[in-house]
């Protein structure tokens, strides 16, 4: 279980959200995205310019008549989205996201942590609540996913309808639907980055809390895009990253109770990688003796 001291201890090294995680999933949800939207223009394409006669001469438009013809290509298109293949398909690359995740985290946080005090602790036990958590987060990831195609064609309804009721020419439709699909990719990249960073932030707290660490030390991205960071491109950040990395509630600057966390702005329990949406910071391990050295101790 402990082999001897072999190097001088050090402060831990962060543990860093999985970026082998995060390029999997982005990956694998900028697919679905391209996939939906060939889809549908292959499905589309011949409906509009079938239609385009009718719509346009037409001054008054009755909808009920071509409508009909428009709205079943997109729902043909939609409704392989949202079936019991689709779902068990992205509840594997939810799962395979997480577990990939949790993977990394575990190893670089045994790394971390066993740099710092020198020793090799070979045996991390699986800490409490785990397996439930995991689950909750697949499931999370879930309707996280299949809410890319579900608001993708409910938009697209919306523009299609919306533009053969104005008239508009099919190539000037199918050119607001690959909006739509920038869209839908750009949030698919963000789901990624900050789910995988979020499972990174619950991950090592659970982990920091299962090894007995007391306190972490928040660390902020060091950058222009920190938020609150004065000079920065967010100075006045209603969540501070800058402030709580540096704010000191008697612990020492930055430093928190491991599953606790910090206050600001009136907003408790914030925990460093979730203190606003796409927050960057990582809550460093402190370890008595190491990098920690409490007044009183
Ligand atoms: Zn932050």
């Amino acid at each position: 279980m402990m082999e001897q001291r072999k190097k001088k201890p050090r402060a831990p090294k962060p543990v860093l959200p999985s970026q082998e995680a995060e390029r999997y999933y982005s990956g694998q949800l900028r697919g679905m995205v391209r996939l939906m939207a060939g889809e549908l223009i292959r499905a589309l394409e011949p409906e509009l310019k079938r239609l385009k006669r009718d719509y346009i001469a037409d001054a008054k438009p009755t909808l009920d008549g071509w409508t009909d013809d428009i709205l079943a290509a997109i729902r043909g298109v939609s409704r392989r989205f949202s079936s019991s293949l689709f779902e068990s398909q992205i509840q594997r690359v939810a799962a395979s996201t997480i577990s990939r995740a949790e993977a990394d985290n575990a190893e670089d946080f045994r790394k971390s942590v066993n740099q710092a005090v020198g020793v090799d602790f070979q045996l991390i036990t699986l800490p409490k609540g785990m397996q439930d958590y995991l689950e909750a987060s697949t499931a999370e990831n879930v309707n996280l996913i299949k809410s890319i195609p579900d608001e993708y064609f409910k938009n697209v309804e919306t523009i299609v309808l919306g533009g053969m009721k104005d008239g508009l020419a099919p190539t000037a439709i199918a050119k607001q639907i690959q909006e739509q699909t920038g869209v839908s990719a750009r949030r698919a990249k963000l789901i990624a980055r900050d789910q995988v960073s979020q499972l990174n932030a619950d991950l090592t707290e659970k982990r920091q809390a299962a090894a007995g660490i007391e306190f972490y030390k928040s660390e902020d991205a060091g950058d222009q895009r920190v938020s609150g960071a004065p000079g920065g491109k967010y100075p006045n950040a209603k969540i501070s990253c800058y402030g709580i990395a540096r704010q000191d509630i008697g612990y020492g600057p930055g430093i928190y109770k491991v599953g606790v966390g910090a206050s600001w702005g009136g907003k408790t329990g914030l925990k460093p990688g979730k203190h606003h949406p796409l927050c960057r910071c990582i809550a460093i391990a402190m370890i008595p003796g190491v990098n920690y050295f409490p007044k009183d101790g």
